[in-house]
């Protein structure tokens, strides 16, 4: 079928609008039209080539939209159900088994390679192959083609123009908190950068039941916003020595951090920020091979953790519906986040991403 995407040709290039052909479902796969889907971090810097994705491909990872057809032998949803696209994982392997698919042994070549396993690409343009199947979605698109384990079935009064996002980058920060570090209620929790990641992560905060959430960033609009979304306490890193602050707005270190920004400098601050028995939370995406220090004895003697966290631990199918309730009760306001762009003006949403001239930008695609 022929339909509208945005592709990534060259590296650090604007994405191009382009007609493009995609297949129909294979066995196992869902095709999804697309109504919106946000823009991640991810994206960009797979656009970029901090990540190897192959070139050209279409990107987009953060798909919510309505299921058009499914392959054979798909049980899980059916044409006219409402869905989210996320993240792929293969369900075989000893990871995928244990109930943590974000750590799936074909993680990389199933979200990252630009193809199916079989090496094959659902999208062509004027015959030439297009590489696709990213994040097993590309979903910069009017559809995508999905599969059986990364749709995820919301129901049918769902906002699918703003839900998008749960699929990777809120789910990412949200899932960090209260699938992965636990905190109990009364704890204290400090998470550097307030993109959309780190203020899923504040919200998710607010909810466990955080006494103390510090929000540590240096755009003072996102300062603003952390505190309306629950941060108690908002520290501008370029003007304050955060791990001093911390240190003296918990009495004497934060029992959780978490790093959202991929610098390794506030990893350190992120780790020393901590108190004793704290745990430190990697969230972050670096480019490959960066390499970080910190002081050795600081993680000894206090018994620190430094955990690195994938999509939030997150078993989609479970979260991203108890997500969805959580939003629909008005104690998740994930619309907060979000701004709205068409398609063809992808580019716009990306400088604005880049920026900062928006936390979460989502691209409309089609009706809901
Ligand atoms: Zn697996
Ligand atoms: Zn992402």
């Amino acid at each position: 079928m022929r339909i509208t995407a945005a592709v990534a040709r060259e590296k650090e290039r604007p994405f191009s609008v382009e007609e493009l052909e995609l297949e129909g479902p294979r066995a196992g796969e869902v095709l999804v039209r697309v109504v919106a889907t946000g823009m991640c971090h991810t994206d960009l810097i797979c656009r970029d080539q901090w990540y190897p994705v192959p070139l050209p491909c279409v990107l987009g990872h953060e798909g919510a939209g309505v299921v058009e057809e499914v392959g054979e032998g798909v049980t899980k949803v059916e044409p006219g159900d409402r869905v989210v696209l996320t993240f792929a994982s293969c369900g075989k392997c000893a990871t995928c088994l244990r109930g943590k698919p974000s750590y799936c042994l074909n993680f990389f070549a199933l979200n990252f390679g630009g193809a199916r396993l079989d090496g094959s690409s659902p999208i062509s343009a004027d015959g030439a192959s297009v590489h696709g199947h990213f994040f097993g979605q590309s979903s910069f698109a009017t559809h995508a083609l999905a599969t059986e384990r990364n749709v995820v079935k919301v129901p049918g009064d769902a906002p699918l123009e703003i839900l998008g996002p749960l699929g990777c980058g809120v789910q990412t920060g949200a899932g960090a908190v209260l699938n992965t570090l636990h905190p109990e209620a009364g704890s204290s929790i400090v998470v550097f950068g307030t993109g959309a990641v780190g203020l899923s992560a504040i919200m998710a905060a607010r909810i466990a039941g955080c006494t103390t959430i510090v929000g540590v960033d240096v755009r003072p609009g996102r300062l603003e916003l952390a505190r309306e979304l629950g941060a108690t306490h908002a520290l501008n890193g370029a003007e304050t020595d955060a791990v001093k602050a911390v240190k003296e707005i918990t009495g004497g270190g934060a029992d959780f951090s978490l790093e959202t920004t991929a610098v390794p400098a506030v990893l350190r601050q992120a780790i020393d920020a901590l108190g004793p028995l704290g745990t430190c939370g990697v969230i972050g995406a670096a480019r490959l091979g960066t390499e970080a220090a910190f002081d050795m004895n600081d993680v000894l003697v206090p018994g620190k953790t430094i955990r690195g966290i994938v999509e939030g631990d997150s078993v989609p199918d479970v979260f991203i519906p108890r997500l969805v309730k959580l939003h629909a009760q008005g104690r998740f306001p994930l619309d907060r986040l979000v701004r709205f762009y068409d398609l063809g003006d992808i580019n716009e949403a990306a400088r604005d991403a880049e920026e900062g001239g928006a936390v979460k930008p989502v691209l409309r695609v089609g009706r809901g």
